[in-house]
């Protein structure tokens, strides 16, 4: 399965790629999460790529590009993978088919998770991590079960982006609208776009995407 999770920050794209690598046996590949691994071991890509981050911009072409050819030809892609936060630009989108076409992959999907900006902005600002093993979590829709320990991996450490503070959060909007909306219609016309009601509940975003991945013939491994 080579499926792409389109949509705007807080949109859902990470839990449910989360659930999806679990249930159909593929790699979640985040560019969000890559970048933010090199900017945490101090590599140069992550000098170049924190000050952009935090100012709620987009990382260059060439940098993403780079780093996602490399990442889809690692051995635990070859069963496929979920790509969460890339392509986000028309050059992004035009290069992941030149690299797929290379190695004869097909694009099974690519599922927009629609979220109005209001309801966007709640989820981003109550978002929190798993500092040990990266479960995601929200202050009010999806606390620990227990107040203080990860469902996942019982750590007790959380951490918060620096990135999701309201001043950020509307460059990052703005970003999505004007760089990253202009690849909908650039799948549309492949004939490859579902958008699912990325508002509903967790449970029922994960039901509708099952239901579109059924629809396409993608059965769970
Ligand atoms: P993205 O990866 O698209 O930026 P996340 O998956 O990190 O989005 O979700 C953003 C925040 O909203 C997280 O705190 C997550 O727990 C929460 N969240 C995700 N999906 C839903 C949903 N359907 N309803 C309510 N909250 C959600
Ligand atoms: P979100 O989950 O809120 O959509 P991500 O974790 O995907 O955010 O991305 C965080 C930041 O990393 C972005 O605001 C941007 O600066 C950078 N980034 C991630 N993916 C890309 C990409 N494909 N192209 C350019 N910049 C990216
Ligand atoms: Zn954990």
């Amino acid at each position: 399965m080579e499926l792409i999770l389109l949509g705007p920050p807080g949109a859902g794209k990470g839990t449910q790629s989360k659930f999806l690598e679990t249930r159909y046996g593929v790699a979640q590949i985040s560019t969000g999460d890559m970048l933010r691994a090199e900017v945490k071991a101090g590599t140069p890509i992550g000098l170049e790529a924190k000050g952009i981050m935090d100012a709620g911009g987009l990382v260059s072409d060439d940098l993403i590009i780079r780093m996602i050819g490399e990442r889809i030809s690692r051995p635990d892609c070859a069963k496929g993978f979920i790509l969460d936060g890339f392509p986000r630009t028309v050059p992004q989108a035009e290069a992941l088919d030149r690299l797929l076409h290379e190695t004869a992959v097909d694009l099974d999907a690519v599922i927009e998770l629609k979220v109005d900006e209001a309801v966007l902005v709640e989820r981003i600002s109550g978002r929190f991590t798993c500092a040990k093993c990266g479960a995601g979590y929200h202050d009010t829709f999806r606390k620990p079960k227990k107040e203080g320990v990860c469902d996942t991996c019982g750590g007790t450490e959380f951490t918060r982006r620096p990135d999701d503070k309201a001043e950020t959060v509307h460059a990052r909007l703005d970003a999505y609208n004007v760089q990253t909306a202009p690849i909908l219609p650039y799948y549309q016309a492949q004939g490859r776009l579902y958008s699912v009601d990325g508002m509903a509940e967790m449970d029922e975003v994960q039901a509708q995407i099952e239901a579109v991945l059924r629809k396409i013939g993608v059965t769970a491994a």
